[in-house]
């Protein structure tokens, strides 16, 4: 990706300042699935926090109820900065799908720019926010083009950069990269990572792959299921910013054992064979 010039200064990975907080959420959809059992979490400014664990372990329902797309049944969501009058740059949101979901009848300069028009920006007055998005994720040659026209890994970065338009400080991303091919999602991690860094985001990311919540982390939450829960965390301590260094070192191999431990003992728990 090239260079950055809309960022604020990064507030990194060590600001120990809490973001949102999960305390004690459960979630029962009306067919009666528990979803979410006593579910708490607190997330600190700056992290980059991934939810691993089996399928069906309220991972996606966890980034919903944090999005405010979906209601909590018990328990409830804190966001400490917003309730003290300072944290309205936290009321953005990017939210990353597993699928793109871009308009296939738009191009990809107003597919980033939708968030904007929401909000009432004209294509005019929007421009210089997108042509920088676009530049973010390495489109800038692309704004024209149709999204059939790219690569899967060319609509994830675009639906990257239309969660960036709107300069979110915590993005949260669900599965984004589980439908791309190693060497793209390999990429794209990278990519991110250097976002990430650049921008002083705080990432939520739902993954299933132990290698891929090793690399990106600073903390891994493991959930079980049935009901979904934390069943337990660890920190990569790891030091950034990382790269293919990092992803061939033993330090790598030996978090991405632990961490497996932890996912085959929260499946064991949530009655997995
Ligand atoms: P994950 O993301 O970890 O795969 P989800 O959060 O998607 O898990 O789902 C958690 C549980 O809630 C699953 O058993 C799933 O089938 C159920 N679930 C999710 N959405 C709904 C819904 N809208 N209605 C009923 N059950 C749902």
């Amino acid at each position: 990706m090239s260079d950055v010039a809309l960022a604020p200064a990064p507030t990194g990975p060590t600001d120990a300042q809490t973001i949102v907080s999960l305390n004690g959420v459960s979630k029962v959809f009306s067919n009666g699935t528990v979803a979410l059992s006593d579910m708490s979490l607190d997330v600190r400014r700056g992290e980059f926090v991934s939810l691993l664990g089996p399928s069906g372990c309220g991972k996606s329902t966890v980034l919903r109820i944090i999005a405010g797309l979906g209601d909590a049944t018990s328990g409830s969501v804190g966001w400490p900065d917003r309730s003290n009058g300072s944290g309205n740059a936290d009321r953005e949101i990017g939210f990353v799908f597993q699928e793109p979901t871009l308009m296939p009848w738009a191009t990809v300069f107003n597919n980033v720019w939708l968030p904007l028009r929401l909000k009432g920006v004209s294509k005019s007055a929007a421009r210089g926010d997108v042509t920088e998005a676009l530049g973010q994720v390495g489109l800038s040659k692309f704004a024209d083009s149709y999204p059939r026209e790219l690569s899967g890994g060319m609509k994830m970065r675009v639906s990257i950069a239309r969660a960036l338009i709107t300069r979110p400080k915590l993005l949260l991303m669900d599965e984004p990269f589980a439908a791309l091919d190693e060497i793209t999602r390999f990429k794209l991690n990278n990519d991110l990572l250097q976002l990430w860094e650049t921008f002083g985001w705080t990432v939520i990311f739902v993954t299933h792959s132990v290698f891929e919540s090793v690399y990106l982390s600073s903390r891994i939450v493991v959930m079980a299921a049935r009901p979904g829960r934390v069943f337990d965390e660890m920190s990569i301590d790891a030091p950034y910013p990382r790269n293919e260094d990092f992803r061939t070192s033993a330090a790598y191999a030996e978090d991405c054992r632990k961490t497996s431990a932890m996912l085959h003992a929260a499946m064991e728990d949530s009655g997995h064979p």
